[in-house]
């Protein structure tokens, strides 16, 4: 009798880690808690929940044009679904696994599919310069996708205390189309300064070409005079 429970109870576990496995991952499909933000969330392991970050894409900053997009992506592929989740790297910067994360039924990993449509990009620092990585993003930067159709700098690194580097000051004039001047455009159509307290605040873009109306304290894309 024992031995029938016992060959019974190995058949049921072999059975269990069958379908637990997509093909040819032998990681175990388990569901996503929650997302914290873009390429960002909590797992549930087996025995507790393990936070992880996409490995090898960069996503806007809450505070930056795309963020929105980036973040309902990932909710809508991670959540109510299970995933595969392959470890890349122990640790970040910030203390987050790196995973390639697969999801149930879908051949590209979430990473290559967050890529492919350009709600992030690739970090080829990360990566060491991935293969299908590069090649997606080739595809989704001529197509105009994404961080790719925006007039935006995601990767500038220091921001304001950085010196800012005179490109051909020539040709720059008074054109703001040339400055590089960008002013911030909230969601309710206000256009604002980089001078202004309210430039970046709360929810906007950045756009060198503005439309909207001026604030009445910077003077938005007129200016004071
Ligand atoms: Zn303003």
């Amino acid at each position: 009798m024992r031995f029938i429970i016992l060959g019974a109870w190995a058949l049921l576990f072999a059975w269990n880690q069958l379908c637990a496995t997509d093909g040819n991952q032998s990681v175990p499909l388990r569901e996503v808690v929650r997302v914290i933000a873009p390429g960002v969330f909590d797992y549930q392991s087996s025995d507790y929940l393990v936070r992880f970050s996409l490995w090898g894409v960069g996503f806007p900053k809450n505070n930056q044009p795309g963020y929105h997009q980036a973040l309902s992506f990932c909710e809508g592929k991670l959540l109510g679904t299970k995933v595969a989740v392959v470890v890349k790297q122990e640790f970040n910067k910030a203390n987050i696994k790196l995973a390639e994360v697969f999801l149930e039924n879908e051949s590209d990993s979430l990473n290559l599919q967050c890529i492919k449509s350009g709600v992030g990009w690739h970090d080829e620092v990360e990566s060491s310069r991935h293969g299908p990585f590069v090649l997606s993003q080739i595809r989704s930067k001529r197509a105009n996708l994404g961080v790719w159709s925006r007039d935006f700098d995601y990767q500038q690194k220091a921001g304001i205390d950085a010196p800012p580097s005179p490109i051909l000051p020539s040709i720059m004039g008074k054109s703001p189309f040339f400055s590089g001047l960008k002013y911030w455009v909230t969601t309710f159509g206000k256009v604002h300064r980089p001078e202004c307290s309210f430039y970046q605040r709360g929810r906007g873009e950045l756009t060198s070409r503005p439309r909207g109306s001026d604030c009445r304290i910077c003077g938005g894309f007129k200016g004071r005079d």
